[in-house]
C-alpha cells in the first residue's frame, strides 16, 4: 500500500432515527441515517408509512383546505338567483307547447 495516500479508516457506530445502532468502516467520523435495513418497510414486510419530513400531514393539510374551498364555491354555485335564470330552449318549447 503507497503511504500518504490513503484516508484514515475509522471504525465508528451508525445510529438510526429508529434507535438501531450497527458498526461500520468508513472515513467518515460520525454518521446518522433515517433509515436502516432494521426499519425499512423492504426487510421488515411491514407496510407503514416513513414520514420522515412531515410530508403525509402537509399533504392533509392542503387535501382539507382544497375540500373546504370546494365546498364554499359549491355552496355559492347552489344558490341562483333570479337574475341568473336564464330559460333554456327545451324550457321555452314545453312552454310554447302546452299552449
Ligand atoms: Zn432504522
Amino acid at each position: 500500500m503507497k503511504k500518504g495516500i490513503h484516508p484514515k479508516l475509522n471504525t465508528i457506530t451508525v445510529n438510526c432515527a429508529c434507535g438501531y445502532k450497527f458498526e461500520t468502516h468508513t472515513t467518515l467520523n460520525k454518521l446518522v441515517v433515517e433509515i436502516c435495513s432494521n426499519c425499512h418497510p423492504f426487510y421488515t414486510g411491514q407496510e407503514r408509512f416513513i414520514d420522515t419530513e412531515g410530508r403525509i400531514d402537509k399533504f392533509n393539510r392542503k387535501r382539507d383546505l382544497a375540500q373546504a374551498n370546494a365546498a364554499s364555491k359549491k355552496s355559492e354555485k347552489s344558490l341562483p338567483t333570479e337574475t341568473q335564470y336564464k330559460p333554456t330552449l327545451k324550457d321555452i318549447f314545453n312552454q310554447t307547447s302546452t299552449n
